[in-house]
């Protein structure tokens, strides 16, 4: 094992982290690197190996045990071949993932190598959503393209009234079995027939409609659900809806992406809801009631005296609901932000002299300051002192 980082780290928690912490920190990365969220992406491939094998052994109460005590080096050498959990495919996801969203990794993840019966490979969507929609739930129209089995030759593959041979090389069997002389004696490998690729069977006059597949194409509107408080990027997982699978495997599943909308002045951050309030001068310093936008729709809010531009309040509650609670919301910060008045009648504008000279005159600090500085110091100078506001 080259990579000898601790199993800790690799999950970043404490030494002494108890279960559900564990269980917590696995989940988020395991979301994050998933091989179905990254496809093609063998760094993320690789953080989530490294992430299962640290969960694999820390969530195992005897394993931790042997860990904390021995390091890496309890499950190296000949205590049973360098992996500790046997493969990460071995571990059952549902459990872990069966909670977040709906099924979101629902399913068996096993994958059948060489010749038994293989799930399909899973297709992949998007939906497109409003920041509303996000926010509250929606039922989405999702067009994909499933393989639905070909009714010219029912799935055989075989033209109408030709017959599907069974495989010489195999007999049917689908298997081959390979003898290797090695250093410990003959080695015996079991592998897919290289004839059949381990169907057993051989098809010799193809069928026109499908080319020997055995499934057509179609184009189908799928009705897709999404949670409320679903976010952007998390995926919807619909069983059955994807590439057939081989030799009597299940069928994929459809994975449908949420791609929601940007909004023109909510901004989303997990559960909670952001946006910039604007309010007057006037307000700010005598304070006052404003209407503020939420995603429940307009609110009014009280603004205390004195409040300076950047003050952030909190409206609670009124933020995104969890998807595994959606009676629970989180909150909308809004940060309030003082004004400056564009267009203003000359009314208003001697208003605000007024309203300056009455406040410190800070529109005349800098003259009083150069009449300071040439010692010009008339009475009036002396008495007011520099204000440089
Ligand atoms: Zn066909
Ligand atoms: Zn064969």
């Amino acid at each position: 094992m080259a990579d000898k980082r601790d199993y800790y780290e690799i999950l970043g928690v404490e030494k002494g982290a108890d279960d559900a912490t564990i269980k917590a920190a696995y989940r988020k990365l395991a979301k994050k690197y998933h091989p179905d969220m990254n496809p093609g992406d063998k760094e993320a491939e690789a953080k989530f190996k490294k992430a299962s094998e640290a969960y694999g052994v820390l969530s195992d109460p005897e394993k931790r045990k042997q860990y904390d005590q021995f390091g890496h080096a309890a499950f190296e050498g000949g205590m049973g071949g360098g992996n500790p959990f046997g493969g990460f495919s071995s571990m059952d996801f549902t459990d872990i993932f069966g909670d977040i969203f709906g099924d979101i990794f629902g399913g068996s993840r096993r994958r059948g190598g060489g010749t038994g019966p293989a799930k399909g490979a899973n297709v992949r969507a998007v939906a497109r959503m409003t920041f509303e929609e996000a926010v509250f739930g929606c039922t989405k129209e999702v067009e994909l393209t499933v393989k639905e089995t070909c009714t010219t030759c029912n799935g055989t593959g075989a033209r109408p009234g030709t017959s599907v041979d069974t495989c010489t090389k195999c007999g049917g069997k689908g298997r081959v079995v390979f003898s290797q002389q090695s250093l410990f004696g003959v080695m015996q490998n079991v592998q897919a027939c290289p004839d059949c690729g381990g169907t057993g069977k051989v098809i010799r006059d193809k069928c026109p409609s499908c080319h020997g597949g055995g499934y057509v194409p179609m184009r189908k509107k799928i009705p897709v659900e999404f949670p409320a408080g679903v976010d952007n990027g998390q995926c919807k997982r619909i069983s059955g809806l994807g590439e057939p699978g081989t030799n009597g495997g299940p069928r994929g599943d459809a994975l449908v992406e949420a791609v929601v909308a940007n909004h023109p002045i909510f901004q989303r951050e997990d559960q909670n809801i952001f946006s910039t309030v604007p309010i007057s001068y006037a307000v700010a310093a005598l304070g006052g009631e404003i209407v503020i936008d939420t995603v429940d729709g307009p609110v009014t809010y009280e603004v205390k005296p004195g409040t300076t531009t950047d003050t952030r309040v909190r409206l609670k509650g009124k933020g995104v609901p969890f998807l595994r609670d959606p009676k629970t919301r989180g909150d909308h910060y809004v940060l309030l932000v003082i004004q400056v008045p564009l267009h203003m009648s000359a009314k208003a504008k001697e208003l605000l002299r007024q309203f300056d000279a009455e406040c410190g005159d800070s529109l005349h600090a800098a003259e009083r300051f150069r009449a300071e500085r040439n010692g010009d110091i008339s009475d009036a100078g002396k008495k007011k002192k520099r204000k440089l506001f």
